[in-house]
């Protein structure tokens, strides 16, 4: 399915969620205690100065490239800012509604298809599946439409969302992945979708995926990778590096490397985003990026280089929507 930013984001509502994230900022982060941390995929220990945005400083690992806020406001600041902040309910009450249907076809069903393809291909069928941060339980519900007989659950934190997942007849559990222990060992499969770049830690965030999972089971993960190249190209004006929401941006290595250290197998990752190229365009037709001589003559060539080019950084790995994936061993 071919699909362009603007059928996911709006522009209108998109800078109508930055313009409230900008007002959140000094309400909910100011004069707060700051915490140093090391890489968040792979655990280095250097990392160079990469950009400020918003008031906020992201290094990059020197090791694994993984670009990371550093220092970062305490996990209490988070808390208290996804509990209340406006910007986080316009996102829950307005803008995941407007774009629920042109998701649902051009994300979420195919992100079914392709987890469900790539699972094949290993010999795993799950019986028990869980979406961790599962919304308003769209992923499930275009699973159940393809495999019935699955056994479907939700962790999701938020009260009104649970409900929902709820009222779709899904198991719940009104919990964050990391206090979601009285599931334990019990899914075939754990998926975790546009998470990880939130999360405050990424180490304990995967730590607690993990153990959902049965031995065997499988772990798939998606979210925004530094080595994506609408991210690469626009960096500190990418829309996508936008703290206090986005955090974490992982680069391929980090997402392999993370995976490893939590002892999981096979690991693969892969970057089969359709954005960066439109999203590219976009900065370019809306002056936040001028581009140079060489991009106006490729976007100048119409849409079917553009279509290759977007073909070859999926294929290369070089696209910002990446998805990894591991499997527990036996
Ligand atoms: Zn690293």
């Amino acid at each position: 399915v071919e699909f362009k930013e603007a059928d996911i984001r709006p522009k209108n509502v998109f800078d109508e969620y930055l313009r409230l994230s900008a007002l959140d900022i000094p309400e909910y982060f100011q004069n707060v205690s700051m915490e140093t941390v090391t890489c968040v995929a792979c655990g280095g220990q250097k990392a160079k100065p990469a950009l400020q945005k918003s008031g906020f400083n992201f290094d990059q690992c020197t090791e694994c490239r993984t670009l990371f806020m550093n220092p970062r406001p305490a996990a209490e600041v988070f808390r208290r800012f996804y509990e209340s902040a406006p910007s986080n309910s316009y996102w829950s009450n307005y803008f995941f509604p407007a774009v629920v249907e042109a998701r649902r076809e051009k994300i979420f069903r195919p992100r079914v298809l392709g987890i469900q393809s790539l699972l094949k291909k290993r010999g795993l069928e799950p019986k028990v599946v869980m979406d961790i941060g599962a919304g308003a339980g769209v992923f499930l519900e275009e699973w159940q439409k393809l495999s019935p007989s699955t056994e479907l659950r939700a962790v999701e934190p938020g009260e009104a969302l649970s409900e929902v997942c709820r009222s779709k007849g899904f198991k719940v559990l009104e919990s964050t992945a990391e206090h979601a222990q009285e599931w334990h060992g019990q899914a075939d499969l754990v998926v975790c979708f546009e998470v990880i770049e939130h999360v405050h830690n990424v180490n304990d965030f995967l730590a607690s995926l993990v153990k959902l999972v049965k031995p065997g089971g499988a772990v798939v993960v998606s979210g925004l990778s530094v080595d994506g190249f609408d991210i690469q190209t626009l960096w500190e004006k990418s829309k996508s590096i936008s703290p206090p929401h986005h955090i974490n941006f992982l680069s391929v290595d980090g997402f392999s490397k993370s995976f490893l250290q939590f002892g999981l197998m096979d690991v693969e990752v892969l970057t089969p985003g359709q954005l960066d190229v439109d999203i590219v365009r976009n900065a370019m037709s809306d002056g936040i990026w001028n581009g140079d001589q060489w991009w106006n003559l490729v976007y100048s060539r119409g849409n079917e280089c553009l279509r290759d080019f977007q073909e070859f950084l999926r294929k290369h790995k070089m696209s910002s929507h990446l998805w990894a994936m591991g499997f527990k061993p036996s």
